[in-house]
C-alpha cells in the first residue's frame, strides 16, 4: 500500500510537522504514519487532528451503512471527513442486506434506502450514494465492497470510515484482515456512551465531526410517533418517507 502522510494539527490549528512533513516529536511518540496508517492513540485522539497533504494518491472515503434512513449525522461524518482528510469523494454505500442487523429485526427495502440516500447527497459536492452493494446482491460484506472498488479504481487508496461505535466490533465483520489489507480505516467521533475505538492492534486515523446526536433508530421512532425530525433529516427524505409511507409515518 502506498504510504499515506499524514500531518497533525494542534487545537489551535497549527501543524505539527517537520520539513518532511511528517508529525514532529512530539506527536510522532504517540503516531506512526509510515505505513499507510496513522495509528492515533486514543488518550491523545482529540488533541491530534490529521490532515493529509496534498502531494497523496487519490484517496475516495467509503461509508457504509444500513441508512435507514440516512440522517444530518451520516452526511456531516461524509462531508467533515472528505475534508479533513482532502478525499476525492465519499461513497455512502447502501448496504443491501445488513446481516448483522437484518437479523435482528425488518429492514426498510435496499432500493427505498438507497433512493433516501441519493435524494440526501443531491447538490452535496464530493458525496456520492453508491448502490455497489445492492447491484451484488445477497448478505453485504465491506471486505467484497473494498476489493470492487479497489479493482474498479487501483489508483486510488481507500478510506474506509465507520462510527466509533461500529469502530469496536470490526474484529466481528466478515474477512477483518482484508478490511485492514484494503483500506486505511477512518474512524468519526459519534456522541452517546460509545467513545469506541477499533480493536487493540487494529489501525485507525481519528476525526472529529461535529457531534450530533441523532440515529436511524430515534428517527424512526419519531417518524412513528409523530415528533419532529425536520432538523435531523433533510426534507427530501422526510417528503420520502411521507409519500412511501414509512417507519409507520401517518403524515
Ligand atoms: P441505527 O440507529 O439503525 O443503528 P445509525 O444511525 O447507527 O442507524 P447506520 O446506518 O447504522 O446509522 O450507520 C452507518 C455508519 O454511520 C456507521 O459507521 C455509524 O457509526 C455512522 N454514524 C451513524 N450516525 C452517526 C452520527 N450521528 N455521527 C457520526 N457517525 C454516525
Ligand atoms: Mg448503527
Amino acid at each position: 500500500m502506498r504510504a499515506l502522510q499524514v500531518r497533525y494539527s494542534s487545537p489551535n490549528g497549527k501543524p505539527y510537522s517537520n520539513s518532511r512533513g511528517l508529525a514532529s516529536q512530539d506527536a510522532r511518540a504517540n503516531l506512526a504514519c509510515d505505513i499507510g496508517h496513522a495509528v492515533v492513540s486514543p488518550r491523545r485522539a482529540p488533541s491530534y487532528t490529521p490532515t493529509v497533504q496534498e502531494s497523496c494518491a487519490a484517496r475516495i472515503g467509503v461509508l457504509g451503512g444500513t441508512f435507514d434512513p440516512v440522517h444530518y449525522g451520516h452526511l456531516a461524518a461524509a462531508l467533515e471527513v472528505r475534508h479533513r482528510l482532502g478525499l476525492e469523494k465519499v461513497l455512502m454505500v447502501v448496504a443491501n442486506d445488513p446481516w448483522q442487523k437484518s437479523a435482528a429485526g425488518p429492514v426498510t427495502p435496499p432500493d427505498l434506502r438507497l433512493e433516501m440516500v441519493r435524494a440526501a447527497v443531491r447538490g452535496l459536492e464530493g458525496i456520492e450514494a453508491s448502490a455497489l452493494e445492492i447491484d451484488r446482491g445477497g448478505e453485504s460484506y465491506t471486505a467484497d465492497t473494498l476489493a470492487e472498488l479497489r479493482d474498479a479504481r487501483p489508483d486510488a487508496d481507500l478510506m474506509l470510515v465507520v462510527g466509533s461505535d461500529a469502530a469496536q466490533g470490526l474484529d466481528t465483520w466478515q474477512r477483518p484482515e482484508d478490511l485492514r489489507r484494503l483500506a486505511t480505516t477512518v474512524v468519526v467521533s459519534r456522541p452517546g456512551p460509545s467513545r469506541g475505538r477499533p480493536p487493540e492492534g487494529w489501525p485507525a486515523v481519528v476525526v472529529e465531526v461535529p457531534a450530533l446526536d441523532i440515529s436511524s433508530c430515534d428517527v424512526r421512532a419519531r417518524f412513528a410517533d409523530g415528533r419532529p425530525v425536520a432538523a435531523l433529516v433533510p426534507e427530501p427524505v422526510v417528503e420520502l418517507v411521507r409519500t412511501r409511507r414509512l417507519y409507520g409515518c401517518s403524515r
